[in-house]
């Protein structure tokens, strides 16, 4: 017996008995929070009977989850959507919109892109069920871009992709008014969620075999708790860091007004949070800082940093910098080159200033041309390169701690990251993803380090491990070969 709608596809059940399955496709720009949305947009699909498929052509439901931190990642939706109307592929298909740029645009979706039919921001994803039902009903025209919640996106379902690191969404949206950013403007004011939940659902997704947790939020650290306990976040990484089995908890993107030494303490004293803290700058001087709206003066931040060297432990920092932001001049985009080796980064996420609408920056005079803004883009990630190959060659030798995540079949590697966030490549097989690895350092690059297992006999020759990451070591294997 065949139920077959309409084009929809058909899954076999027992021999010969098929049941009509719709299908569903989500591409997704952007963050980790935006990854993470997805999962939980495609979580409330499966829940109504969809099934996900890996290509658009398969789907009756095509989503894009989209970016507009920068204006280059906006365009990508539109990009995708004009190749449809191109050539034809979106016909028949449910097309809809999901996160910043659908808040940002609105329903003028509608008119710029009539194919689809679905816009909905951040803010109103806990509205999907009710969204689904009137696509379901034949509505062409659906929308949820109201950004006054309260609510978070709860759902009782989540599909996540990854099976040993799970995401959890900790505080949605922000309350801060930096003047570069459109976030505040596209994912709504913030909302914790209670810390009693939250830990809950950790001790859920422990029980389900994940090993790492990632707590996630535009501001984490600004997360309060609105349940009866009234933890502080230092006291919630302490709450998670403790609940049995859990290996590593990390946590992004902290800002540094909110960076509080309890927060060092807590990763002090629990070795289950990762020894790395993501703590963006954006500028080195004070001016921009300041014009950025940013709360915080460069001596201000380097207490934060200084207060988090003096941890027990080594702690990795990493940081976000825009360069070229309105009116900033050579003199300002130095101190940024100098911050940067005072605080000696393990990585460094740059971008040239794009200005975004409803921004204040975006009525700022002074704007700095496209290719000045490249030339400290280029100046800045050479700095810090050298900085990377330092301090990864002080790494040589030691034996580090690999959660595996993937496996190279050709080259007979597999891949995995430290605590500390460092990726590492090693002599490996299919099997070892999702567990832990103790690996010596034998060759380091600026991106990345090669090793050698040392809790299992050895099994793979080392001069090809080290050809095959040849292009991120580059000149560093010849220091590496002469120790
Ligand atoms: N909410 C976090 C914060 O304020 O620290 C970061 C979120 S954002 C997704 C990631 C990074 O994008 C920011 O830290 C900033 O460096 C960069 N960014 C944001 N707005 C930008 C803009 N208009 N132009 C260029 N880069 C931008």
């Amino acid at each position: 017996m065949s139920a077959n709608l309409g084009s929809m596809p058909a899954l076999e059940l027992t021999k010969g008995m098929t049941v009509s399955v719709k299908t569903f496709y989500i591409e997704t720009f952007g963050c980790q929070m935006n990854v993470h949305d997805s999962e939980k947009v495609a979580g409330v699909l499966m829940a109504r009977g969809y099934r996900p498929v890996d290509a658009h052509e398969d789907a009756d439901i095509i989503l894009y989850n989209t970016c507009s931190i920068r204006e280059k990642a906006a365009q990508k939706v539109f990009s995708r959507l004009g190749a449809f109307r191109k050539n034809g592929a979106g016909a028949g298909k449910i097309i809809g919109v999901l996160g910043c740029v659908a808040q940002q645009e609105g329903e003028r979706f509608f008119e710029r892109a009539p194919q689809v039919s679905l816009v909905c921001g951040s803010a109103s994803y806990a509205r999907l069920p009710e969204l689904l039902d009137q696509l379901e009903a034949g509505n062409r025209r659906v929308k949820g871009l109201a950004l006054d919640t309260e609510e978070c996106f709860e759902t009782e379902l989540t599909r996540r992709d990854n099976r040993f690191r799970a995401y959890l969404t900790i505080i949605e949206g922000c309350d801060q008014r930096c003047a570069f950013c459109v976030v505040p403007m596209t994912r709504g004011p913030e909302r914790s969620r209670a810390g009693g939940k939250i830990v809950a659902e950790c001790r859920r997704l422990v029980d389900q075999g994940y090993t790492e947790i990632q707590l996630l939020g535009q501001i984490v650290n600004a997360w309060r708790d609105p349940g009866p306990a009234g933890w502080s976040f230092a006291e919630l990484l302490a709450g998670v860091a403790e609940i049995p089995g859990l290996r590593r908890v990390r946590f992004t993107t902290s800002h540094p007004r909110y960076f509080t030494p309890e927060i060092v303490h807590a990763i002090d004293s629990h070795p289950a949070l990762c020894n790395q803290v993501h703590l963006p700058v954006q500028a080195g001087s004070s001016a921009v800082l300041a014009r950025m709206r940013r709360g915080y003066s460069r001596e201000e931040y380097l207490e934060k940093i200084y207060c988090i060297r003096r941890s027990s432990r080594a702690i990795s920092l990493s940081t976000d910098i825009i360069v070229g932001f309105c009116g900033e001049k050579e003199r300002d985009f130095e101190e940024t080159l100098s911050l940067l080796a005072r605080v000696e980064y393990d990585q460094v996420f740059a971008f040239k200033f794009s200005p975004r609408p409803h921004t204040d920056a975006e009525g700022f005079a002074d704007t700095i041309p496209e290719e000045e803004k490249s030339r400290r883009l280029t100046a800045l990630l050479e700095c810090q390169r050298q900085i990377q190959i330092r301090r990864n060659q002080a790494l040589f030798g030691q034996v580090l701690e690999v959660l595996v995540e993937g496996y190279q079949p050709r080259l007979g590697q597999a891949v995995g990251r430290t605590a500390t966030n460092r990726v590492v490549n090693f002599p490996g097989k299919p099997s070892d993803i999702g567990g832990y690895a103790k690996v010596r350092v034998t060759a380091v690059g600026p991106n990345s380090l090669v090793g050698q297992r040392v809790d299992e006999a050895n099994r793979a020759s080392l001069p090809a491990v080290i050809l095959s990451a040849a292009k991120d070591l580059g000149s560093t294997l010849d220091w590496a070969r002469g120790h």
